[in-house]
């Protein structure tokens, strides 16, 4: 409950026992609705312990991820516990906004417990300073998720100390802040009830957007219930489970990413994938396709083993230019016989990997990566990062940008302000690496590639969740603003006239960053 609510001020210091109420009385200081009076009364324990019961609610705070793509970070207070769900950072023209650099607007000491939804940077980009910080609780993630958090960390704490570096600023953390993370990282199975706080527990569900990601719903010990979607998957994908629906919850935080967008059906951006790289291997330059290494790169491998062994495409040499991505595809192998659908689990069975082909090379080390140079005629280079900070990516694409037969492929949701963002709005140069590299490339845009679900897929998110008459609120959040706005008043619109007619009151609710909302079972109230 919040103290400084207009309900009840508490004196704790007073009370004899003297009937069966009870042993101990307390003085409390009532005060009505809609009157500034207080009003004295002499309570038993036990009445106040029940009123505090009655009062008992969740407490939602955003503290990244309002009116953001990036940098997910949510607190939940509970009667008795303190719970962050993400601890992502902000990515926009750098890998790491300013904003990361600055202090937690809680005290990380106070926090009982983290969970995280799934292993994407954004999500995950600042649990180190977390602990640097001094968060001493335990991390929660499904068993994927940890392998794949384990080497984004590791990779992205080499990528901020440069970024650090560039801008002259202390690195955000270092190799042993991360290794104390791991320290304090327990994994959950999908669909297990977990106490993971004083009086909150919680319990994942698939969310299908990429290996182990989850969504959280928080119950509280009164039964409060308030879950966050993290990111939800475009389903269906040929690897993963389509997400499950959420219909238990009193109030709902969903993202929004693609809320305002339509993504084509994936026979039709299967289709247009084969296209793409059949006219760019005419054209007959170098292929570049900036990956994001998690999901994307094997969706990519997935697909092109596909187009290669139909005989679709012609054979030409296809390099995998990502320690991360080679790390991560190889989780993928790992847990994709347990984690995927049942399909792709079959085929998992039946070859002895889905992303890999007999002319796809891996270049772990700088030496192989340097060799790929050396290689003429068309070829595919797949290396990350995905939004082209940083990364092998941007030596590439300061080679072979100025180049007309390149074909640039960007397959992938684009920060404002990041070079990637920049190139796919057809900049005619673009920085990369400190410096400006002309761009006459042919730059093709795929659209329907992400691992976010579209709008329309979101609205059949938020319908689900009404259906199961419990959801009071919705909140949109983790989009950029015209997102939110769009699939908030479309689930205005379209989801909530029904309820009126029965005389239900919802809302649908895009919170402030920093603004908090309290959660009961009757329905949700602004404390900011
Ligand atoms: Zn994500």
């Amino acid at each position: 409950m919040n103290r400084d609510d207009d309900d009840l001020w508490l004196n704790t210091n007073n009370g004899k026992p003297d009937n069966e109420w009870g042993t101990d009385y307390r003085f409390v200081f009532l005060r009505p609705r809609n009157s500034h009076q207080l009003v004295k009364a002499k309570l038993p324990l036990r009445a106040v312990s029940l009123w505090y019961i009655a009062c008992m609610a969740l407490r939602l705070t955003s503290y990244g991820g309002a009116g953001k793509v990036t940098g997910s970070n949510f607190l939940i207070e509970g009667t008795k516990g303190r719970v962050l769900v993400d601890c992502g950072i902000e990515q926009g023209a750098d890998v790491a906004e300013a904003e990361a650099y600055g202090p937690f607007p809680y005290e990380a000491a106070s926090i009982d417990a983290l969970v995280i939804t799934h292993a994407h940077l954004d999500h995950i980009g600042r649990i180190p300073k977390l602990v640097k910080d001094g968060f001493r609780g335990k991390i929660y993630m499904t068993p994927p998720t940890k392998d794949l958090a384990e080497l984004i960390l590791n990779d992205s704490v080499t990528i901020l100390g440069q970024d650090a570096a560039r801008r002259g600023e202390n690195p955000l953390y270092e190799s042993k802040d991360v290794a104390h993370t791991f320290a304090l990282i327990e994994t959950l199975e999908y669909h297990v009830e977990k106490e993971v706080a004083p009086g909150i527990s919680i319990y994942l569900r698939n969310t299908g957007h990429i290996l182990g990601s989850a969504s959280v719903r928080m119950t509280d010990e009164d039964g409060t219930t308030l879950a966050l979607t993290g990111d939800i998957g475009n389903s269906p994908s040929p690897l993963l489970p389509n997400w499950e629906p959420i219909t238990d919850a009193d109030a709902l935080l969903m993202e929004s990413v693609y809320g305002n967008r339509l993504h084509p059906a994936h026979t039709e951006r299967v289709a247009r994938l084969r296209d793409v790289f059949k006219h760019a291997i005419e054209r007959g330059g170098t292929i570049l396709v900036p990956a994001f290494s998690l999901e994307r790169t094997q969706l990519m491998l997935y697909e092109l083993s596909n187009f290669f062994e139909a005989g679709e495409l012609p054979r030409i040499p296809v390099y995998l230019d990502s320690p991360l991505a080679i790390h991560v595809t190889a989780v993928y192998e790992k847990w994709g016989p347990t984690y995927f659908k049942p399909e792709a689990e079959e085929e998992m069975k039946r070859e002895t990997s889905l992303f890999d082909f007999p002319f796809l090379t891996k270049t772990l080390s700088h030496e192989e990566s340097a060799k790929i140079e050396e290689v003429k005629g068309t070829k595919i280079i797949i290396a990350g990062a995905g939004m082209s900070h940083g990364g092998r990516i941007g030596r590439w694409e300061a080679e072979y940008l100025p180049d007309a037969s390149t074909t640039l492929i960007i397959v992938g949701y684009q920060a404002p302000g990041s070079p990637g963002r920049r190139m796919a709005e057809g900049a005619p140069s673009v920085r990369l690496n400190g410096r400006d590299v002309i761009n006459k490339a042919h730059v093709e845009i795929l659209e329907g590639w992400s691992a976010h679900a579209d709008r329309d897929q979101l609205l059949s998110f938020a319908e689900k969740a009404l259906a199961g008459k419990r959801t009071k609120a919705i909140f949109v959040g983790l989009g950029e603003p015209a997102a939110e706005r769009f699939l908030a008043q479309r689930i205005h619109d379209y989801l909530l006239p029904q309820d009126s007619r029965r005389g239900v009151r919802r809302r649908v609710i895009i919170p402030a960053l920093g603004e908090t909302w309290e959660i009961t079972k009757e329905g949700v109230k602004n404390l900011s």
